[in-house]
């Protein structure tokens, strides 16, 4: 805290993973004696730079970039860049650790890194927003690479913002090179990447469910956000038979309760970019609930009765006004497709009230699997059918979920799925680094 001041979502990540890790920095010395949590929590490097570009107006306009390469022990630096006014040097860093466990849960050889850029994308042009990443890739470029750095989406960085920063980059460097993923599958672009967060924190949510005896199948679930996250968990949730009522933007809140009907949710976020006001004027049986009328400290998506909630939208966006609103309605299991969503106090709550949490570093981590196979479809010149890619997804996700509850009961606490995921996250990492020597 001292190096770093004011980095809170950070401290808060970074305080969640070292708590878990009690049992196990009990029973080993040696992560002690390698000084791996002094070296952990510092990023190999930290790139920030200017982003100077032009909008439509012909005025100068200047944001920041951000590169957090924060460990490459298992590989190259993996993880997104996030496009939000609110996008700081904490908040990167928070997400740049998290992708470090995350990353090595899934079993494959990536490291982890984040970045981004205070620039809003909202609002702006096309131009706008390709002269922007265009500015944004002329510093970026030089830190990345297929076997270094492989940047991905996040937050306001989607398919049209991956082509303008990977046309850029192309241009840059001169070669077609797999240096970011999440391009479309008409130029390198992998079937299944779009969909894998949401479908893969779907397939994980199934598989805490049926260690229970249960299934998705039926239930009522609250889905937050309406962005790639939300939107195919959404999709995945309505095929495999349960009924997702709501989704929400940074404006509002929409109460569908016969379902959400994917295709006008894709329209008006994917292709028209509104808001989704929109939505309850094309259904008129489904509610619109502005923001001015959310629940004081809470959320209006929590407060509606579900099964199984799917926080998808931003950090800290489940408080425990949320959760007290959860259990009184009886809800079975939290499931985090967005990154860290639930604040601290909204977690005891939840767990003290017997309520199933399902962890974003394990259940949200579909994306950069996807990703990887990206990489490796790149690096083979091969190109994978969507089922293919699709199987190869539920099957990470199904291991992710069995390291996690494997992890919990070696030590002891049955059930712990954010402990078991931060322990078998950290002892992949932390072994591979005692392994590569002090660096
Ligand atoms: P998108 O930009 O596609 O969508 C984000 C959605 O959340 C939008 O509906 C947005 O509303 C809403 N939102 C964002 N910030 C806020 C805020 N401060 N308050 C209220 N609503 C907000 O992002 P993604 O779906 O890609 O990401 C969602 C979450 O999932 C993030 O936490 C991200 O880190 C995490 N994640 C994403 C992965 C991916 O593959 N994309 C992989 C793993 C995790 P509006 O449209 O009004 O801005």
């Amino acid at each position: 805290r001292e190096c770093s001041p004011g980095q809170n979502e950070f401290y808060q990540a970074a305080t969640e993973v070292f708590e878990s890790l009690t049992p196990l920095l009990e029973e080993e010395e040696k992560y002690r004696d390698y000084a791996i949590l002094e070296r952990i929590v510092q990023p190999e490097r930290t790139i920030i730079f200017r982003v100077t570009w032009i909008d439509d107006a012909g005025k100068i306009q200047t944001n920041l970039g951000y590169r957090v390469q924060f460990n490459s022990t298992l590989g190259p630096y993996k993880g997104g860049l996030r496009f939000h006014p609110t996008v700081n040097l904490g908040i990167i860093k928070f997400l740049g650790f998290e992708q470090i466990f995350k990353n090595a849960l899934t079993g494959l050889g990536i490291g982890g890194g984040k970045g981004g850029s205070n620039f809003d994308p909202k609002g702006k042009s096309d131009a706008e927003v390709n002269r922007f990443c265009q500015a944004f890739m002329n510093e970026l470029y030089r830190h990345i690479g297929t076997t270094r750095d492989v940047p991905a989406g996040d937050i306001g960085v989607g398919a049209r913002e991956i082509g303008y920063l990977f046309g850029q980059y192309k241009l840059l460097t001169a070669s077609f090179e797999g240096a970011m993923t999440g391009k479309g599958v008409g130029w390198g672009g992998s079937f299944g990447r779009r969909e894998a967060t949401g479908y893969g924190s779907v397939y994980f949510a199934e598989h805490i469910l049926n260690s229970h005896g249960d299934e998705l199948k039926g239930k009522t679930c609250c889905v937050s956000g309406a962005g790639n996250v939300a939107i195919y968990t959404i999709e995945k949730l309505k095929s495999m038979g349960a009924t997702p009522v709501t989704c929400s933007d940074s404006r509002g809140t929409i109460h569908h309760p016969k379902g959400i009907d994917v295709k006008t949710l894709k329209a008006i976020k994917e292709v028209s970019r509104e808001s989704l006001e929109k939505y309850a004027q094309l259904h008129p049986d489904a509610t619109y609930i502005p923001i001015h009328k959310y629940p004081e400290g809470g959320h209006a998506v929590w407060s509606i009765p579900c099964d199984v909630a799917f926080p998808s939208a931003t950090q800290n966006e489940l408080t425990l006004v949320d959760a007290k609103n959860l259990v009184k309605n009886g809800c079975k299991l939290v499931n985090e497709g967005a990154n860290m969503p639930t604040t601290p106090d909204a977690l005891e709550y939840l767990r003290k009230h017997g309520v199933l949490f399902g962890p974003a570093k394990a259940a949200n981590a579909g994306g950069v699997a996807v990703s990887q196979l990206e990489m490796a479809q790149n690096a083979s010149m091969q190109r994978w059918s969507f089922a293919e890619v699709d199987t190869k997804l539920f099957g990470i996700m199904k291991s992710i979920f069995e390291t996690a509850d494997e992890t919990a009961r070696e030590f002891g606490h049955e059930g712990d799925l954010l402990m078991g995921a931060n322990i078998a996250g950290f002892r992949r990492v932390a072994d591979a680094m005692i392994d590569e020597g002090a660096v």
